[in-house]
Protein backbone atom coordinates (compact mmCIF):
# COMPACT_ATOMS: atom_id res chain seq x y z
CA UNK A 1 0.00 0.00 0.00
CA UNK A 2 2.81 2.12 0.64
CA UNK A 3 4.75 1.88 -1.89
CA UNK A 4 1.33 2.26 -4.22
CA UNK A 5 1.34 5.03 -2.70
CA UNK A 6 4.55 6.26 -3.23
CA UNK A 7 4.66 5.69 -6.57
CA UNK A 8 1.67 7.77 -7.64
CA UNK A 9 3.14 10.87 -6.08
CA UNK A 10 5.82 10.29 -7.77
CA UNK A 11 4.24 9.87 -11.17
CA UNK A 12 2.10 13.20 -9.96
CA UNK A 13 5.14 15.06 -8.89
CA UNK A 14 7.11 14.14 -12.28
CA UNK A 15 3.53 15.20 -14.29
CA UNK A 16 3.95 18.76 -12.20
CA UNK A 17 7.19 19.48 -12.88
CA UNK A 18 7.37 18.84 -16.52
CA UNK A 19 7.15 22.06 -17.78
CA UNK A 20 7.15 22.67 -21.67
CA UNK A 21 9.64 24.37 -22.68
CA UNK A 22 9.10 28.27 -23.11
CA UNK A 23 6.52 28.14 -20.63
CA UNK A 24 7.06 30.96 -18.61
CA UNK A 25 5.01 33.13 -17.68
CA UNK A 26 6.42 36.79 -17.86
CA UNK A 27 5.79 37.85 -14.08
CA UNK A 28 7.30 40.99 -12.96
CA UNK A 29 8.91 40.74 -9.19
CA UNK A 30 6.19 41.59 -6.38
CA UNK A 31 8.68 43.76 -4.04
CA UNK A 32 9.97 47.07 -4.70
CA UNK A 33 13.24 46.98 -7.19
CA UNK A 34 15.82 48.81 -6.50
CA UNK A 35 17.14 51.16 -8.92
CA UNK A 36 21.09 52.35 -9.30
CA UNK A 37 21.62 55.22 -11.10
CA UNK A 38 25.21 55.91 -12.49
CA UNK A 39 26.62 58.53 -14.35
CA UNK A 40 30.51 57.90 -15.08
CA UNK A 41 33.12 59.39 -17.43
CA UNK A 42 36.16 56.66 -18.41
CA UNK A 43 39.20 58.23 -19.53
CA UNK A 44 41.07 54.76 -21.49
CA UNK A 45 44.10 56.83 -21.44
CA UNK A 46 44.39 57.34 -17.88
CA UNK A 47 42.24 54.54 -16.78
CA UNK A 48 40.31 56.79 -14.71
CA UNK A 49 36.77 55.91 -13.61
CA UNK A 50 35.03 58.87 -12.30
CA UNK A 51 30.72 59.67 -11.89
CA UNK A 52 28.07 58.75 -9.01
CA UNK A 53 25.90 56.90 -8.55
CA UNK A 54 22.47 57.41 -6.92
CA UNK A 55 20.36 54.20 -5.50
CA UNK A 56 16.68 54.04 -4.32
CA UNK A 57 15.79 51.05 -2.48
CA UNK A 58 13.14 50.18 0.13
CA UNK A 59 15.81 49.34 3.18
CA UNK A 60 14.85 45.90 4.98
CA UNK A 61 17.20 47.43 7.78
CA UNK A 62 15.54 50.92 8.50
CA UNK A 63 19.09 52.00 10.50
CA UNK A 64 21.69 51.06 8.33
CA UNK A 65 22.48 50.18 5.11
CA UNK A 66 25.98 48.11 3.78
CA UNK A 67 27.44 48.86 0.74
CA UNK A 68 30.33 46.75 -1.31
CA UNK A 69 33.16 49.18 -2.66
CA UNK A 70 35.25 45.78 -4.20
CA UNK A 71 37.31 48.16 -6.58
CA UNK A 72 38.79 49.54 -2.35
CA UNK A 73 40.34 45.95 -2.38
CA UNK A 74 42.62 46.78 -5.14
CA UNK A 75 43.86 50.21 -3.32
CA UNK A 76 45.94 48.05 -1.09
CA UNK A 77 48.65 45.14 -1.77
CA UNK A 78 47.59 41.31 -0.69
CA UNK A 79 50.13 38.56 0.01
CA UNK A 80 49.80 34.57 -0.29
CA UNK A 81 49.65 32.22 -2.68
CA UNK A 82 45.85 32.79 -3.39
CA UNK A 83 46.18 36.19 -4.03
CA UNK A 84 49.05 35.44 -5.95
CA UNK A 85 47.06 33.06 -8.52
CA UNK A 86 43.96 35.75 -8.52
CA UNK A 87 45.86 38.54 -9.47
CA UNK A 88 49.24 38.02 -10.91
CA UNK A 89 52.53 38.44 -9.22
CA UNK A 90 52.93 42.00 -10.87
CA UNK A 91 50.11 43.82 -9.66
CA UNK A 92 49.92 47.81 -9.69
CA UNK A 93 47.33 48.80 -7.38
CA UNK A 94 44.42 51.08 -8.46
CA UNK A 95 42.89 54.20 -6.22
CA UNK A 96 39.53 55.09 -4.84
CA UNK A 97 37.85 58.19 -3.34
CA UNK A 98 34.02 58.22 -2.30
CA UNK A 99 34.36 61.31 -0.92
CA UNK A 100 30.85 62.66 -0.87
CA UNK A 101 27.42 60.21 0.62
CA UNK A 102 24.24 61.75 0.66
CA UNK A 103 21.15 60.26 2.11
CA UNK A 104 18.34 62.01 1.04
CA UNK A 105 19.76 64.51 -0.25
CA UNK A 106 21.88 65.09 3.22
CA UNK A 107 25.82 64.45 3.79
CA UNK A 108 25.71 61.43 6.17
CA UNK A 109 29.30 59.86 8.14
CA UNK A 110 29.98 56.46 7.02
CA UNK A 111 31.85 54.29 8.20
CA UNK A 112 34.83 52.09 6.33
CA UNK A 113 35.59 48.12 7.42
CA UNK A 114 38.32 46.86 4.28
CA UNK A 115 36.20 47.13 1.48
CA UNK A 116 32.65 47.75 3.36
CA UNK A 117 31.06 51.12 4.00
CA UNK A 118 28.42 51.39 6.61
CA UNK A 119 25.99 54.05 5.90
CA UNK A 120 23.47 55.07 8.52
CA UNK A 121 20.02 55.80 7.44
CA UNK A 122 18.75 58.13 9.86
CA UNK A 123 14.95 57.88 9.96
CA UNK A 124 14.18 55.80 7.45
CA UNK A 125 11.70 53.35 6.91
CA UNK A 126 11.38 49.75 5.41
CA UNK A 127 7.61 50.87 3.83
CA UNK A 128 9.11 53.75 1.80
CA UNK A 129 11.92 53.97 -0.85
CA UNK A 130 15.28 55.99 -0.01
CA UNK A 131 18.34 57.36 -1.99
CA UNK A 132 21.00 57.18 -1.42
CA UNK A 133 24.01 58.98 -3.47
CA UNK A 134 27.68 58.39 -4.09
CA UNK A 135 30.50 60.50 -5.87
CA UNK A 136 33.50 58.35 -6.91
CA UNK A 137 36.48 58.48 -8.41
CA UNK A 138 38.99 55.29 -9.23
CA UNK A 139 41.75 54.15 -11.50
CA UNK A 140 42.08 50.67 -12.26
CA UNK A 141 44.45 48.64 -10.88
CA UNK A 142 46.36 46.43 -12.62
CA UNK A 143 46.17 42.88 -12.28
CA UNK A 144 45.53 39.51 -13.72
CA UNK A 145 42.21 39.51 -12.41
CA UNK A 146 38.22 41.10 -13.00
CA UNK A 147 38.78 44.61 -12.99
CA UNK A 148 41.68 46.04 -14.72
CA UNK A 149 42.98 47.11 -18.46
CA UNK A 150 45.46 46.42 -20.73
CA UNK A 151 46.49 48.19 -24.29
CA UNK A 152 43.01 47.65 -25.55
CA UNK A 153 40.70 47.06 -23.03
CA UNK A 154 39.22 48.38 -19.68
CA UNK A 155 37.36 45.53 -18.27
CA UNK A 156 35.18 46.49 -15.31
CA UNK A 157 33.83 43.64 -12.94
CA UNK A 158 32.34 44.27 -9.54
CA UNK A 159 33.46 47.84 -9.91
CA UNK A 160 29.84 49.65 -9.05
CA UNK A 161 29.30 49.89 -5.33
CA UNK A 162 26.51 47.64 -4.43
CA UNK A 163 24.47 46.75 -1.82
CA UNK A 164 25.22 44.01 0.61
CA UNK A 165 22.39 41.72 1.47
CA UNK A 166 20.41 41.59 4.08
CA UNK A 167 17.58 38.99 4.86
CA UNK A 168 16.67 36.03 7.49
CA UNK A 169 19.76 35.69 8.73
CA UNK A 170 20.54 39.31 8.79
CA UNK A 171 23.62 41.21 6.81
CA UNK A 172 25.89 39.59 4.34
CA UNK A 173 29.31 41.46 4.65
CA UNK A 174 31.82 39.15 3.36
CA UNK A 175 34.37 40.90 1.96
CA UNK A 176 36.60 40.57 -1.15
CA UNK A 177 38.34 37.28 -0.64
CA UNK A 178 40.75 35.60 -3.55
CA UNK A 179 39.03 32.43 -4.14
CA UNK A 180 35.81 31.47 -5.89
CA UNK A 181 33.27 34.33 -6.58
CA UNK A 182 32.86 35.69 -3.51
CA UNK A 183 29.75 38.05 -4.14
CA UNK A 184 26.23 37.56 -3.55
CA UNK A 185 23.88 40.23 -4.79
CA UNK A 186 19.62 40.98 -5.77
CA UNK A 187 18.15 42.07 -8.63
CA UNK A 188 18.11 45.60 -9.50
CA UNK A 189 17.63 47.81 -12.10
CA UNK A 190 20.09 50.04 -13.54
CA UNK A 191 20.11 53.06 -16.04
CA UNK A 192 24.12 53.66 -16.50
CA UNK A 193 24.97 56.29 -18.62
CA UNK A 194 28.59 56.20 -19.34
CA UNK A 195 31.20 58.82 -21.80
CA UNK A 196 33.83 57.52 -23.46
CA UNK A 197 36.72 59.19 -26.02
CA UNK A 198 34.07 58.88 -29.64
CA UNK A 199 36.92 56.06 -30.50
CA UNK A 200 35.87 53.29 -27.89
CA UNK A 201 33.14 50.76 -27.96
CA UNK A 202 31.41 49.43 -25.15
CA UNK A 203 29.58 45.95 -24.06
CA UNK A 204 27.97 46.10 -20.83
CA UNK A 205 25.02 44.10 -18.93
CA UNK A 206 22.70 45.94 -20.47
CA UNK A 207 20.81 46.12 -23.74
CA UNK A 208 23.59 47.94 -25.82
CA UNK A 209 22.31 47.96 -29.20
CA UNK A 210 19.09 49.90 -27.53
CA UNK A 211 21.12 52.59 -25.80
CA UNK A 212 20.70 55.70 -27.10
CA UNK A 213 24.20 57.49 -28.16
CA UNK A 214 24.83 61.15 -27.28
CA UNK A 215 27.61 62.42 -29.53
CA UNK A 216 26.50 65.78 -28.96
CA UNK A 217 30.29 67.24 -27.71
CA UNK A 218 33.37 66.35 -30.58
CA UNK A 219 35.53 63.78 -29.16
CA UNK A 220 32.93 61.54 -26.84
CA UNK A 221 30.01 60.34 -26.91
CA UNK A 222 27.74 59.06 -23.81
CA UNK A 223 25.97 55.72 -24.06
CA UNK A 224 22.46 55.71 -21.93
CA UNK A 225 22.26 52.09 -20.93
CA UNK A 226 19.45 50.21 -19.39
CA UNK A 227 19.51 46.64 -17.78
CA UNK A 228 16.14 45.52 -15.93
CA UNK A 229 16.45 42.92 -13.30
CA UNK A 230 19.68 41.54 -13.17
CA UNK A 231 22.11 40.73 -10.01
CA UNK A 232 24.87 43.20 -10.89
CA UNK A 233 26.43 45.52 -13.78
CA UNK A 234 29.72 45.13 -15.41
CA UNK A 235 31.32 46.31 -18.59
CA UNK A 236 33.99 46.08 -21.09
CA UNK A 237 35.56 49.17 -22.41
CA UNK A 238 37.33 48.66 -25.97
CA UNK A 239 39.42 50.26 -28.58
CA UNK A 240 38.64 49.81 -32.05
CA UNK A 241 40.67 46.77 -32.68
CA UNK A 242 37.90 44.65 -31.30
CA UNK A 243 35.23 43.42 -33.59
CA UNK A 244 31.85 41.16 -32.83
CA UNK A 245 30.38 37.92 -34.36
CA UNK A 246 26.79 38.39 -33.99
CA UNK A 247 23.54 35.59 -33.90
CA UNK A 248 20.36 35.51 -32.77
CA UNK A 249 19.35 32.68 -30.71
CA UNK A 250 15.47 32.85 -29.97
CA UNK A 251 15.14 36.63 -29.02
CA UNK A 252 18.45 36.76 -27.52
CA UNK A 253 21.59 38.30 -30.00
CA UNK A 254 24.40 36.67 -28.91
CA UNK A 255 27.83 39.01 -29.35
CA UNK A 256 31.34 37.69 -29.04
CA UNK A 257 34.00 40.24 -28.91
CA UNK A 258 37.63 39.74 -29.76
CA UNK A 259 40.35 41.39 -31.09
CA UNK A 260 42.34 42.24 -34.34
CA UNK A 261 45.30 40.25 -33.21
CA UNK A 262 43.61 37.01 -32.08
CA UNK A 263 42.88 33.76 -34.31
CA UNK A 264 39.86 34.38 -35.85
CA UNK A 265 38.76 30.98 -35.98
CA UNK A 266 38.57 30.56 -32.58
CA UNK A 267 36.70 33.88 -32.22
CA UNK A 268 34.02 31.80 -34.41
CA UNK A 269 34.19 29.08 -32.61
CA UNK A 270 33.96 30.30 -29.12
CA UNK A 271 30.74 32.34 -30.48
CA UNK A 272 29.45 29.01 -31.98
CA UNK A 273 29.59 28.13 -28.51
CA UNK A 274 27.65 30.75 -26.95
CA UNK A 275 25.17 30.30 -29.24
CA UNK A 276 24.92 26.88 -29.37
CA UNK A 277 25.05 26.49 -25.67
CA UNK A 278 22.41 29.45 -24.96
CA UNK A 279 19.63 27.44 -27.38
CA UNK A 280 20.45 24.62 -25.43
CA UNK A 281 19.84 25.81 -22.00
CA UNK A 282 16.66 27.93 -23.26
CA UNK A 283 15.44 24.51 -24.76
CA UNK A 284 16.37 22.52 -21.33
CA UNK A 285 16.06 25.11 -18.67
CA UNK A 286 13.80 27.74 -19.43
CA UNK A 287 14.26 30.78 -21.65
CA UNK A 288 16.36 33.21 -21.21
CA UNK A 289 14.83 36.33 -20.67
CA UNK A 290 17.09 38.66 -21.83
CA UNK A 291 17.68 40.68 -25.27
CA UNK A 292 21.54 40.30 -25.60
CA UNK A 293 24.09 38.05 -24.53
CA UNK A 294 28.45 39.44 -24.81
CA UNK A 295 30.62 37.22 -24.56
CA UNK A 296 34.00 39.48 -24.56
CA UNK A 297 37.87 38.54 -25.10
CA UNK A 298 39.68 40.82 -21.98
CA UNK A 299 43.47 40.88 -20.92
CA UNK A 300 44.36 39.45 -17.70
CA UNK A 301 44.18 35.42 -17.01
CA UNK A 302 40.81 34.54 -15.36
CA UNK A 303 39.98 32.28 -17.43
CA UNK A 304 36.44 33.11 -17.60
CA UNK A 305 34.18 35.18 -15.30
CA UNK A 306 30.58 35.77 -15.56
CA UNK A 307 27.91 38.69 -15.22
CA UNK A 308 24.48 39.02 -16.29
CA UNK A 309 24.29 39.52 -19.97
CA UNK A 310 28.01 39.43 -20.41
CA UNK A 311 30.75 37.26 -19.19
CA UNK A 312 34.83 37.93 -19.78
CA UNK A 313 36.66 35.17 -21.21
CA UNK A 314 40.94 36.27 -21.03
CA UNK A 315 42.99 35.99 -24.20
CA UNK A 316 44.19 32.75 -24.05
CA UNK A 317 41.15 31.42 -25.43
CA UNK A 318 41.22 33.52 -28.50
CA UNK A 319 45.04 33.85 -29.52
CA UNK A 320 45.14 30.07 -30.76
CA UNK A 321 43.12 27.28 -32.11
CA UNK A 322 41.66 25.33 -28.68
CA UNK A 323 38.78 23.87 -26.86
CA UNK A 324 39.41 25.78 -23.66
CA UNK A 325 37.72 28.47 -25.61
CA UNK A 326 34.50 26.60 -26.27
CA UNK A 327 34.71 24.84 -22.77
CA UNK A 328 35.00 28.01 -20.56
CA UNK A 329 32.52 29.84 -22.75
CA UNK A 330 29.97 27.18 -21.98
CA UNK A 331 30.44 26.94 -18.49
CA UNK A 332 30.34 30.84 -18.18
CA UNK A 333 26.91 31.01 -20.65
CA UNK A 334 25.22 27.94 -18.17
CA UNK A 335 25.93 30.58 -15.14
CA UNK A 336 23.10 32.71 -17.17
CA UNK A 337 21.31 30.63 -15.72
CA UNK A 338 22.72 29.52 -12.22
CA UNK A 339 24.16 32.84 -10.74
CA UNK A 340 22.69 35.34 -12.75
CA UNK A 341 18.96 34.54 -13.69
CA UNK A 342 19.05 32.28 -10.13
CA UNK A 343 21.10 33.91 -7.54
CA UNK A 344 22.80 32.18 -4.79
CA UNK A 345 25.23 33.00 -1.74
CA UNK A 346 28.31 32.19 -3.49
CA UNK A 347 30.32 33.26 -0.87
CA UNK A 348 28.33 30.19 1.43
CA UNK A 349 27.28 28.10 -0.97
CA UNK A 350 29.09 28.15 -4.46
CA UNK A 351 28.53 24.84 -5.19
CA UNK A 352 25.07 25.45 -5.82
CA UNK A 353 25.73 28.10 -8.72
CA UNK A 354 28.92 26.24 -9.78
CA UNK A 355 27.80 22.75 -9.47
CA UNK A 356 24.68 23.41 -11.10
CA UNK A 357 26.83 25.19 -13.80
CA UNK A 358 29.26 22.65 -14.52
CA UNK A 359 26.79 20.12 -14.74
CA UNK A 360 24.58 21.97 -17.55
CA UNK A 361 27.71 22.44 -19.50
CA UNK A 362 28.96 18.86 -19.02
CA UNK A 363 25.02 18.36 -20.52
CA UNK A 364 25.52 20.59 -23.55
CA UNK A 365 28.72 19.51 -24.42
CA UNK A 366 27.75 15.65 -23.74
CA UNK A 367 25.03 16.18 -26.44
CA UNK A 368 26.90 18.69 -29.05
CA UNK A 369 30.63 18.05 -28.84
CA UNK A 370 30.55 14.19 -27.56
CA UNK A 371 33.91 13.19 -27.33
CA UNK A 372 34.77 16.18 -25.43
CA UNK A 373 32.04 15.69 -23.21
CA UNK A 374 33.09 12.63 -22.23
CA UNK A 375 36.11 13.37 -21.55
CA UNK A 376 35.02 16.58 -19.90
CA UNK A 377 32.86 14.07 -17.36
CA UNK A 378 35.62 12.01 -17.19
CA UNK A 379 37.78 14.27 -15.16
CA UNK A 380 35.20 15.66 -13.14
CA UNK A 381 33.85 11.79 -11.98
CA UNK A 382 37.47 11.47 -11.35
CA UNK A 383 38.34 14.28 -8.95
CA UNK A 384 34.88 14.34 -7.79
CA UNK A 385 34.58 11.05 -6.41
CA UNK A 386 37.97 10.10 -4.62
CA UNK A 387 38.14 12.99 -1.78
CA UNK A 388 38.45 11.01 1.42
CA UNK A 389 41.55 12.55 1.60
CA UNK A 390 39.60 16.43 1.42
CA UNK A 391 37.10 14.11 4.40
CA UNK A 392 39.99 13.92 6.60
CA UNK A 393 40.95 17.65 6.39
CA UNK A 394 37.42 18.46 7.45
CA UNK A 395 36.79 20.28 3.66
CA UNK A 396 33.37 19.70 1.67
CA UNK A 397 31.44 21.50 -1.38
CA UNK A 398 28.98 22.77 1.19
CA UNK A 399 31.36 25.25 3.08
CA UNK A 400 32.19 29.12 2.99
CA UNK A 401 34.97 29.97 0.73
CA UNK A 402 37.34 31.19 3.29
CA UNK A 403 37.46 27.38 4.23
CA UNK A 404 39.07 26.16 1.44
CA UNK A 405 42.86 26.20 1.83
CA UNK A 406 43.68 26.38 -2.03
CA UNK A 407 42.03 26.35 -5.55
CA UNK A 408 42.79 22.60 -6.21
CA UNK A 409 40.48 21.76 -3.18
CA UNK A 410 38.14 24.75 -4.67
CA UNK A 411 37.82 22.81 -7.67
CA UNK A 412 37.62 19.22 -6.51
CA UNK A 413 35.06 19.90 -4.15
CA UNK A 414 32.91 22.62 -5.46
CA UNK A 415 32.88 21.67 -9.06
CA UNK A 416 33.88 17.89 -9.44
CA UNK A 417 32.25 16.42 -6.34
CA UNK A 418 28.85 18.45 -7.00
CA UNK A 419 28.98 17.33 -11.02
CA UNK A 420 29.28 14.21 -9.99
CA UNK A 421 26.55 13.77 -7.89
CA UNK A 422 24.43 15.57 -10.51
CA UNK A 423 25.44 13.00 -12.96
CA UNK A 424 24.82 9.99 -10.31
CA UNK A 425 21.36 11.31 -10.66
CA UNK A 426 21.40 11.74 -14.27
CA UNK A 427 22.37 8.11 -14.98
CA UNK A 428 19.43 6.85 -12.29
CA UNK A 429 16.98 9.28 -13.51
CA UNK A 430 17.60 10.09 -17.40
CA UNK A 431 18.85 13.21 -18.58
CA UNK A 432 15.23 13.98 -19.39
CA UNK A 433 13.83 13.89 -15.98
CA UNK A 434 16.77 15.47 -14.62
CA UNK A 435 16.47 18.73 -16.40
CA UNK A 436 12.79 18.53 -15.67
CA UNK A 437 13.88 19.21 -11.89
CA UNK A 438 16.31 21.72 -12.87
CA UNK A 439 13.62 23.30 -15.22
CA UNK A 440 11.53 23.69 -11.86
CA UNK A 441 14.53 25.36 -10.16
CA UNK A 442 14.86 28.09 -12.77
CA UNK A 443 11.21 28.44 -12.83
CA UNK A 444 10.94 28.39 -9.09
CA UNK A 445 13.72 30.57 -8.10
CA UNK A 446 13.83 33.00 -11.53
CA UNK A 447 15.12 36.89 -10.81
CA UNK A 448 15.41 35.67 -6.86
CA UNK A 449 17.50 33.79 -4.78
CA UNK A 450 17.92 29.85 -4.15
CA UNK A 451 19.53 28.30 -1.71
CA UNK A 452 21.05 24.90 -0.84
CA UNK A 453 17.74 24.67 1.26
CA UNK A 454 15.87 25.60 -1.67
CA UNK A 455 17.49 22.69 -3.82
CA UNK A 456 16.91 19.74 -0.68
CA UNK A 457 13.88 20.35 -0.82
CA UNK A 458 12.77 20.45 -4.31
CA UNK A 459 15.19 17.22 -4.37
CA UNK A 460 13.21 15.45 -2.07
CA UNK A 461 9.70 16.55 -3.84
CA UNK A 462 11.14 14.95 -6.90
CA UNK A 463 12.50 11.73 -5.67
CA UNK A 464 9.18 11.71 -3.46
CA UNK A 465 11.16 11.14 0.01
CA UNK A 466 13.77 13.16 1.86
CA UNK A 467 17.24 13.74 0.12
CA UNK A 468 19.25 14.92 3.24
CA UNK A 469 21.16 11.70 3.56
CA UNK A 470 22.61 11.69 -0.25
CA UNK A 471 23.01 15.59 0.26
CA UNK A 472 24.67 14.94 3.03
CA UNK A 473 27.03 12.20 1.23
CA UNK A 474 27.75 14.37 -1.40
CA UNK A 475 28.28 17.59 -0.29
CA UNK A 476 29.25 17.52 3.57
CA UNK A 477 31.67 14.25 2.80
CA UNK A 478 29.57 12.85 5.43
CA UNK A 479 30.93 8.89 5.45
CA UNK A 480 28.28 7.89 7.88
CA UNK A 481 26.17 8.66 5.26
CA UNK A 482 27.44 6.79 2.18
CA UNK A 483 24.94 3.38 2.79
CA UNK A 484 22.24 5.64 3.26
CA UNK A 485 22.97 7.62 0.06
CA UNK A 486 23.84 4.55 -1.82
CA UNK A 487 20.37 2.84 -1.11
CA UNK A 488 18.50 6.03 -1.70
CA UNK A 489 19.97 6.32 -5.40
CA UNK A 490 19.31 2.45 -5.89
CA UNK A 491 15.51 3.33 -4.86
CA UNK A 492 15.58 6.41 -7.17
CA UNK A 493 16.75 4.01 -9.95
CA UNK A 494 14.32 1.45 -8.81
CA UNK A 495 11.24 4.15 -8.84
CA UNK A 496 12.30 5.36 -11.99
CA UNK A 497 12.49 2.20 -13.81
CA UNK A 498 8.68 1.38 -12.56
CA UNK A 499 7.14 5.02 -13.48
CA UNK A 500 5.03 4.85 -16.28
CA UNK A 501 5.08 1.13 -16.63
CA UNK A 502 1.38 -0.21 -15.85
CA UNK A 503 2.17 -1.55 -12.09
CA UNK A 504 0.25 -4.68 -11.03
CA UNK A 505 0.33 -6.14 -7.86
CA UNK A 506 3.10 -8.43 -6.64
CA UNK A 507 5.18 -6.10 -8.83
CA UNK A 508 5.84 -3.36 -7.03
CA UNK A 509 9.69 -3.50 -5.07
CA UNK A 510 9.54 -5.31 -2.10
ZN1 LIG B 1 31.82 29.13 -12.85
Amino acid sequence: MRNWLFLLVCTLLSLSTAVPVGAFDKKEPTTPVTLYKADVRIDPTEKRVAGSVEIRFWPKDASRAYLHLYPLTFTEEHKGKLWDELLGKHVGLGTYDSNRITVQGKPVSVKRTGDLLEVPLGKAKTSEPIMLKLDFEMTLPQNEGRMSYDEHALWLGNWLPILAVYDQAGWHLDPYEPIGDPFFSENANYQVNVTLPASYQLASTATDKAATVDSSVRGEKTYRLQAMNVRDFAMVVMDSTYHSLENKVGNTEVRTWYRDEDFMGQAERNQLAAVESLGYFNSQFGGYPYTEYDVVRTGGSINGMEYPSIVFLDGRHFMQEGNTGIITAVHETAHQWFYALIGNNQVEEAWLDEGLAEYASLAFLSAKYPKLGASRVLGRLEYGTIVSSYAEEKLRPWQTLHAFPDNESYSALVYSRTTSMLWMLREVWGEARLHEVLSQYVQDNRFGIASGATWKTLLSEAAGEDSSAFLDYWLKLDGTKQEEAAAWLERQRQNHRNLGQPIKEGQVEK
